[in-house]
């Protein structure tokens, strides 16, 4: 008996020990097999904490949370050994960079692999668990000389209502047929983030949570290698690099050379199992916030990897070749050239060292410094995004004159500098981001691109900017934050109105209930000049809601923590321009507005939207979905904003004659991009297309012949992808209130509209030059004398056209102060609802 209990405790012993060693793989964690349903992301983060608790190669680090409070983490995987120095490896890299200050690392290689960035195609995030699982076990010899950072999910909001939906709608067992519903996703789809941006747009500009948190840990690291996972098309081979052309001319030779040898190492073992893939095509390296080109400018080899599947594909799905697509197929394909990524980093750590030092000491470009004037809210705007990228600045040191390339004019010109202006200069380890990101053109070495082709920061921000050939000497700035203490018996308080940033406090002002004025002209008052536009609050109008002390600490107290300039005015009498009694200057209420969502709008328009009000000016509003709309619901609604959209039968005649009731009645309807066709040569608006039709017909016999392979050359002539044109701006309408005389827009199509004969073109395109950017030879034709921005009086109320984006992915920052004025100075309504 005692010999066999002893026994059993040897075995239970021994059994334990076994298990305690081998690691669960994702079936066993997970309780079903891997690719036979969606992961929740819950279950991923658990999988990747449960094999860093248990396995000495990786550590698990969360990084943030997203909008709806999901974790976003990185898993570093490597030796036991690597992982118990991971921070001074770390600083090791970073020499190279010249960040840190230690011996340099040679022998290493640095791997980061991002997963799911777009939510719908969500075979990498299951990859990711496979992969974690085959580096820690078969595959963990090349974690000897490897570091490899894995982010399973970039975008965890996304992909979790893709795959809650799924598998709400999936059929058991799944239907391969496309027709079924689980393979059609309902607006808006699972690819973007919570505020429907599409983080594989985001890297550069920051505006989302998920990248700015990322970024923190990012810079950190900087690593030698990233990938970013993604899907395509059902009926598409396998991509991976190298990437085609237009690439960024701060692309390396080293950083082509060594994304091809990483693609012919996945051919190896692609080949082995006779899959399918293609490579050089379609997928450039230009648009500097993607996934692969911004890690590409920090110093990486930057990937963009595209298996077939996304959002239609669900767990299987016939193809047009009437094979079936699973997701272990997908999931598999993901899972092998992440491996064989690590696997050519770890087969090239000197290489890969030594070329990655060089990146960072060779910064020599024509342009080494970037002046930019622009009043301090656009400034500190800047400075933010430039923080978040770890991009050092500084103030003009000395000089009072610099010159070189002038944004305003394209020719070589110069600017009188003051020592609030900002300098950006390229000799820094950030240097070749600076160049992508300032320089007033990015050169094309082929126009063929699936995105914009400008986005020069001094143009989306709005600065008077001055690009120099010499390097312009900086100073280290001084921020001084607004310290205003509160005055007393003052008649009125002044704010600016020239940034985006004044209508967050503006917002603010109306929803604590203030009574706010603006003024239509400008005016000289006390002494100090109020530019039209400005904000007004009086201690008249505010006597019943705060009593004559209490306003004054109220005032001081939103100065401060807006961070915005106040001036005290004394007497209601103007100097100059009218007095505070004056019509001109009126009164704005809160504005009741209501936005067009769902079905037929672009999803990426309306998120732009509901991102404006919630972050940018944090400012109410209702969504209504176009399912439910109805015109004469309008009634509670002071504004109807249309994002752009696809709007062919939603708006038929006896829905717009509805619509144009409630507009004569007072009503304001915003109109963006595509939502402008739903007014264009409609009876009863003054919105006309411009068409070619408007110029003399053309003789057949001029119609060249293309050939068949020069199709898709051909046919870009006709197409603008996004350029930057400079336009003339009417100030003294409201809707140009606080800004200057022009204004450059990013163009993103071909389509334009006449100037309004009985409207005010506000905001005009007079020549059809591009500043920066390809613009296809035939696509400029219509745009002489084209509409941007403009507004339609119809009876008491009126449609304000906004043609080109003001919200362009929240970072065409110089445009948001026209969506601002259009809410609430562009003929704001005074009715009670
Ligand atoms: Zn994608």
């Amino acid at each position: 008996m005692k010999h066999k209990s002893l026994l059993i405790i040897f075995i239970s012993i021994f059994t334990f020990q076994l298990t305690a060693q081998k690691l669960q793989s994702p079936d066993e964690f997970l309780g079903y097999k891997l690719g036979s349903r969606f992961t929740r992301h819950h279950k991923v983060v658990d999988y990747f904490k449960y094999i860093a608790q248990n396995s000495g190669k990786v550590q698990f680090q969360k990084y943030g949370e997203t909008n709806e409070l999901r974790t976003l983490a990185v898993a570093f995987v490597s030796s036991a050994s690597n992982i118990k120095n991971l921070e001074t490896i770390r600083k090791q890299h970073l020499t190279n960079v010249g960040i840190e200050n230690t011996a340099e690392l040679k022998d290493k290689a640095i791997v980061w692999l991002s997963y799911n960035v777009h939510g719908n195609e969500s075979s990498s995030t299951e990859a990711s668990m496979l992969t974690l699982y085959k580096l820690v076990t078969e595959n963990s010899n090349y974690l000897e000389n490897t570091i490899v950072i894995m982010d399973p999910c970039i975008n965890p909001d996304g992909r979790d209502r893709y795959v809650n939906w799924y598998n709400q709608v999936v059929a058991a067992p799944y239907n391969n047929n496309g027709d079924a519903r689980e393979h059609r996703e309902p607006w808006p789809g699972g690819r973007a983030n919570h505020y429907l941006f599409d983080l594989n747009r985001d890297w550069a500009w920051a505006t989302q949570v998920e990248t700015r948190q990322r970024l923190k840990v990012y810079n950190k690291w900087l690593p030698h290698v990233h990938v970013d996972f993604h899907e395509q098309g059902i009926n598409n081979p396998y991509y991976f690099a190298p990437a085609v052309e237009p690439y960024h001319e701060v692309i390396t030779n080293w950083q082509r050379n060594f994304q091809t040898q990483i693609g012919k190492n996945h051919a190896k073992h692609f080949d082995k199992k006779g899959w399918y893939y293609f490579t050089k095509e379609s997928f450039d390296l230009l648009y500097p916030s993607y996934g692969d080109t911004y890690p590409t400018y920090v110093g990486g080899i930057g990937m963009t990897y595209e298996q077939a599947g996304s959002g239609r594909a669900g767990l299987g799905i016939i193809k047009a070749d009437g094979e079936v697509l699973s997701l272990w197929d997908r999931l598999i394909h993901h899972t092998t050239s992440g491996i064989s990524t690590v696997e050519m980093a770890s087969k090239n750590t000197a290489k890969i060292n030594s070329e990655y030092k060089k990146y960072f000491n060779d910064n020599n470009f024509k342009y080494k410094s970037y002046v930019l004037k622009g009043n301090k809210s656009k400034t500190n705007k800047l400075i933010e995004l430039l923080d978040r990228h770890e991009i050092k600045y500084g103030s003009v040191d000395g000089r009072k004159t610099v010159s070189g390339y002038n944004y305003d004019t394209k020719t070589k010109g110069s600017m009188k500098t003051s020592s609030s202006d900002l300098v950006i200069s390229t000799d820094q380890p950030k240097g070749r981001l600076v160049k992508a990101l300032f320089e007033p053109v990015a050169k094309l070495s082929d126009s063929i691109t699936y995105d914009i082709t400008a986005w020069s920061l001094p143009y989306a921000y709005g600065f008077k900017a001055i690009a120099s050939e010499k390097l312009v000497p900086s100073k280290k700035r001084e921020e001084k934050r607004v310290k205003f203490t509160e005055s007393s018996g003052v008649y009125a308080y002044t704010f600016a109105w020239n940034h985006v940033s004044d209508a967050k406090l503006l917002a603010d002002l109306l929803k604590v209930g203030f009574r706010v004025r603006f003024t239509r002209k400008d005016m000289t008052n006390s002494g100090k000049f109020l530019p039209k536009g400005s904000i007004i609050i009086t201690r008249g109008d505010n006597k019943q809601f705060y009593n004559f002390d209490n306003l004054d600490q109220h005032i001081a107290v939103l100065a401060r923590s807006h961070n915005k300039k106040v001036q005290t005015l004394s007497s209601g009498f103007s100097d100059k321009g009218p007095d505070m009694g004056s019509s001109a200057v009126r009164e704005i209420k809160n504005q009741k507005i209501a936005v067009l969502s769902g079905k037929s709008t672009s999803s990426l328009s309306y998120g732009e939207i509901q991102y404006f009000f919630e972050q940018e000016i944090n400012y109410p509003y209702t969504a209504i979905n176009t399912d439910d709309f109805s015109p004469s619901s309008l009634d509670k609604y002071h504004t109807l904003v249309i994002p752009n959209g696809y709007y062919g039968g939603l708006f038929n005649k006896s829905k717009l004659d509805a619509l144009k009731s409630w507009i004569r009645k007072g009503g304001k309807v915003i109109a963006i991009g595509g939502a402008n066709s739903i007014f264009a040569n409609k009876k009863g608006f003054g919105l006309k297309t411009k068409s070619s039709d408007d110029k003399k017909d053309k003789d057949e016999k001029d119609t060249p012949i293309v050939r068949y392979e020069d199709l898709e050359r051909d046919r870009i002539k006709g197409s603008i992808t996004g350029a930057i044109f400079k336009t003339t701006i009417d100030n003294s309408h409201p809707l140009g209130f606080g800004y200057g005389n022009s204004y450059f827009t990013l163009k993103q199509g071909a389509k334009s509209y006449k100037y309004l004969e009985n409207g005010y073109n506000v905001v005009r395109l007079e020549n059809n030059t591009a500043y920066s950017g390809f613009t296809g030879s035939k696509a400029v034709d219509n745009l002489t004398k084209s509409l941007i921005f403009g507004e339609e009086n119809i009876g008491r109320g009126s449609v304000i056209y906004m043609v080109d984006n003001p919200l362009f992915r929240a970072f065409w920052d110089n445009g948001k102060l026209f969506f601002a004025n259009a809410l609430f100075y562009t003929n704001p309504s005074m009715k009670k609802l």
